[in-house]
């Protein structure tokens, strides 16, 4: 390997903006590699967008720095306007110019050697997969054409920076999965720093190297997918990825007492009340001991006992609601869909102990 040191390609230094009393983004740092998808995640309203319009140039910041390539492009004495910052943008409403045929719309804004241009619209064209489409107007291509025409003409100026905000949120789910994943390996090969805005986690983990969890105006994790799914920093970032069960427990000793026998609670004091959150994909149903009583050895905990509430059969699992004997409480579970459990059937539940994230209690 070759002894270079990479820097990044977009750098952002505690940018903050407030509309009236309200600060929509408040204090957000991260950097991007070349070639790497940063995600800002979050829902509604947590300051996404206003991130990425300030990256753009096209919202002022009140503080903070943007620097693209280690250059300076907005900082509190200066701001290089959008078109000089090296950013290509994608967004939602990715507009076409629909008097422009593909060709045109991807060169549109190019500027050299008629054949330099000529040549860099094929071959763009060429990797996105529409070489054949060049003389087409957009209202003949399908949305997905579209949305690959877009990605060449983003492309076309060769950002150093690529902007996405929720750019396939119009595609329906299987040509959205295609269209994510070719549009992935152009920007990888072109080695573009993307960062991108969702509020989709399945969006986030499919495409991000590293995502940045955002809420309230502010990043509460940052990390490798893997991580962020497997280590939330808190009982909102483990939710916000999929359903999550919560049973509420009470240390001692570095143990706390659960309906699924002990479980370890390093480091929390005794007598501090804990919630032990795991998601309905480690619920398992213990066909074979069920009822055999309390093993403190197994890493699935002790079986508790469960009656089915209700049962939906989603293809490759099940989705079962359970209420436990032990306190009443509700748990989702998703199994395997060779078994499909009626309501009103009992059986013996078990969560993996080593599964279970335990954050101290919030009421
Ligand atoms: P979404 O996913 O819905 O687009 P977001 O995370 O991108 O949400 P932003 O659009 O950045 O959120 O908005 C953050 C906050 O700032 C919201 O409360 C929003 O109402 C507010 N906001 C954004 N733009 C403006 C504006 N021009 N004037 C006033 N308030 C604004």
């Amino acid at each position: 390997m070759k002894a270079e040191t990479l820097s990044p390609r977009l750098e952002i230094r505690d940018l903050t903006r407030s509309f009236g009393a309200r600060r929509a983004v408040d204090g957000v740092s991260l950097s991007v590699m070349p070639g790497q998808v940063t995600c800002l995640l979050g829902p509604s309203g947590c300051g996404k967008s206003t991130t990425l319009r300030m990256i753009a140039g096209v919202e002022r910041q009140e503080s903070g720095s943007i620097l693209v390539d280690g250059r300076m492009v907005c900082d509190a004495t200066r701001s290089i306007p959008p078109e000089h910052r090296s950013i290509g943008l994608m967004f939602q409403d990715f507009a076409l110019f629909p008097h422009l045929d593909v060709a045109h719309n991807v060169s549109f804004g190019l500027t050299g050697p008629r054949a330099e241009v000529r040549a860099r619209v094929e071959a763009l064209l060429q990797r996105v997969g529409m070489a054949r489409h060049v003389n087409a107007y957009p209202h003949e291509l399908s949305g997905g054409e579209q949305q690959r025409v877009a990605l060449a003409r983003a492309l076309a100026p060769r950002p150093r920076v690529m902007l996405m905000d929720e750019p396939f949120s119009g595609l329906d789910d299987r040509l959205r999965d295609d269209i994510r994943d070719e549009t992935l390996d152009v920007l990888k090969a072109e080695g573009t720093a993307v960062l991108l805005v969702t509020h989709e986690p399945a969006e986030a983990m499919r495409m991000a190297d590293e995502i940045a969890l955002m809420r309230d105006g502010r990043i509460v994790q940052q990390g490798a997918p893997y991580n962020i799914y497997n280590a939330p920093v808190d009982l909102e970032a483990a939710a916000f990825f999929s359903d999550i069960n919560v049973i509420r427990g009470q240390v001692r000793g570095a143990l706390t007492e659960t309906p699924f026998g002990q479980f370890l609670a390093p480091g929390v004091p005794d007598d501090t009340p804990v919630d032990i959150a795991f998601r309905p994909q480690h619920v398992k149903i213990d066909f074979d001991r069920g009822g055999r009583g309390p093993n403190p050895t197994r890493i699935d905990g002790t079986p508790a006992r469960a009656v089915v509430q209700r049962a939906r059969f989603m293809g490759a699992e099940s989705l079962v609601e359970f209420r436990m004997d032990f306190d009443g409480q509700i748990l989702k579970a998703r199994v395997p869909s060779v078994f499909l459990p009626k309501p009103g059937m009992a059986l013996w539940l078990t969560v993996r102990r080593d599964r279970c994230f335990v954050f101290p209690a919030k009421d």
